[in-house]
């Protein structure tokens, strides 16, 4: 496992990299987060944000959600594809949140993975940016960094990936070290060609030494 000094060395670093570690899903509303989450599943975050808008003018409360036709919905959101079942788990969903949860998102793991098409990646994005605790949030980018820097063992599995963090990465940290992969895959650790020559994070990289040798 990665030592706790370079762990540390890894989080200050991409603290200064990315001060504001904001999640790249526009929202206003916490339910319109849950649904940017779902939309973003095999999508991008920029093109989910591109269909967001038109979305949330035309259903613009949950009630207005919970009462759509579903394939309405999936007009709105076609381009963010698999938009059937998107849009099937954007309207029950409402209609849960409505009729379970008085009309909030709730603020639970076994709660929010109750939710139609809300998995543990979701859960743990709302938990650390909706009501402010520990978020584990092991997207694409999360685990592929995390392994090539070693602080995971290179597991591919979401829930073991989230375990392994969960015993290096701070709780506190954790939020903002996930929002902070994604920059950070998106810029420099990309999944095809990393820029491992003069990553600031070299120096504590098992993939960046290991092909620099
Ligand atoms: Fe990614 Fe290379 Fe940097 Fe390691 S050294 S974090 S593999 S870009």
């Amino acid at each position: 496992m990665k030592s706790k000094a370079a762990v540390k060395r890894i989080i200050e670093t991409l603290k200064g990299i990315y001060p504001d570690a904001l999640c790249s899903l526009q929202y206003e509303k916490d339910y319109e987060l849950l649904f940017a989450v779902r939309l973003s599943a095999q999508c991008t975050d920029a093109r989910v944000n591109m269909v967001t808008p038109a979305l949330y003018a035309r259903f613009p409360t949950l009630e207005s959600f919970a009462q759509a036709d579903p394939k309405e919905v999936g007009e709105y959101i076609h381009s963010c594809g698999f938009y059937n079942g998107k849009a099937r788990d954007i309207v029950s969903c409402a209609q849960i949140l409505l009729e379970r949860h008085g009309g909030k998102v709730p603020g639970t793991m076994e709660e929010l993975t109750a939710l139609p098409g809300v998995g543990r990646k979701t859960a743990n994005l709302i938990l650390g940016d909706i009501f402010g605790q520990e978020g584990y949030v092991c997207d694409t980018h999360c685990i592929r960094i995390t392994g090539r820097l070693g602080i995971t063992d290179g597991s591919k599995d979401p829930l073991q990936v989230e375990k392994q963090l969960r015993q290096s990465i701070p709780p506190a940290e954790s939020n903002n070290f996930c929002h902070r992969m994604v920059l950070f895959g998106r810029d420099t650790c990309t999944a095809r060609s990393p820029k491992c020559e003069g990553c600031p994070l070299l120096r504590d990289c098992d993939a960046g030494k290991a092909l620099s040798k």
